[in-house]
């Protein structure tokens, strides 16, 4: 796992279809190693954040994607962020038994895909769709037809090793002939899944594509990053009523705010609290 996590753009110009190749092996271990996560759980883990990785390339603009699967099953919430800097949070809520052999539909029981794309400029678009599919890959599609009227395909594989997955989607107001496109898929499928998570990209690209002519751009590096703060918590503390804080100080003498991806703490004690109240939070966040 000592190979940095990377996104592949390519092109085939002939055919009007754009491609994307990701993996996110250690972004995917390093989401989900301070978890005691039941392994189904990660597997969707993992293929959430290929998916998300995946969906934020195809942005034109910089901002975030929320991917996020919820419903009534003992999987009550498993959310994925990603930004158009390929950096990459992910946590999940389950309760009960989750056994080793549970499929999408029994995890998440009646629920749905939210996907949620935020501009830094411009407006929230936020799409829902049913889980119609078996696969979180089969759904995505049907999201980008329902959502973008794009014609999409996902492949997305997972082993113990890691995790990665390829994107191939007609050019959005380009005539696609749907024969070169369904040729394209076709021969995307036939990669095998250590093949596609232990061979570097470009052998990938070429056991797939070497009879095609594909333009292959520059990687982009793919991170895990959590995007919590101690002033980001210390704005949240904000929002709380007054006496409900003074109440938790008074009896532990500390409040400790805890972020769900990554595990980490955050203390805030009375003088803490005091200069929150005065917003003087930015010089505290040294002393700690
Ligand atoms: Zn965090």
């Amino acid at each position: 796992m000592s190979v940095q996590d990377q996104l592949h753009r390519y092109l085939f110009e002939n055919a009007a279809v754009r491609g994307e190749l990701v993996n996110v092996s250690n972004t995917w271990h390093e989401t989900v190693k301070n978890h005691d996560y039941p392994a189904p759980v990660q597997t969707l883990l993992g293929e959430m954040l290929v998916a998300t990785s995946l969906l934020t390339a195809t942005l034109k603009f910089d901002g975030e994607i929320t991917v996020q699967l919820q419903g009534d099953g003992p999987l009550s919430l498993a959310v994925i962020n990603g930004n158009n800097n390929q950096e990459l949070r992910g946590v999940a809520r389950f309760k009960g038994e989750i056994p080793d052999d549970s499929t999408l539909k029994s995890m998440v029981g009646n629920g749905y895909l939210v996907i949620t794309i935020s501009p830094e400029k411009g407006e929230r678009y936020q799409g829902v769709v049913g889980l119609e599919g078996e696969t979180l890959a089969e759904c995505l599609e049907d999201y980008f037809m329902r959502s973008e009227q794009l014609p999409t395909r996902l492949f997305i594989r997972t082993n113990e090793k890691g995790a990665a997955g390829i994107l191939l989607q007609v050019m959005p107001a380009q005539e696609t002939n749907k024969d070169d496109f369904d040729h394209l898929a076709a021969l995307t499928e036939t990669i095998k899944t250590e093949e596609l998570i232990d061979l570097p990209a470009n052998d990938v690209l070429w056991r797939l594509y070497h009879q095609e002519e594909a333009t292959v751009y520059e990687p982009q590096p793919v991170v895990y990053k959590c995007t919590c703060s101690r002033e980001r918590c210390g704005d949240v503390l904000k929002t709380l009523p007054q006496e409900e804080v003074d109440e938790i100080i008074e009896e532990d003498g500390k409040i400790d705010m805890h972020c769900d991806y990554c595990g980490s703490h955050y203390i805030f004690d009375a003088v803490d609290i005091a200069a929150i109240r005065t917003n003087t939070v930015e010089n505290s966040d040294r002393l700690h």
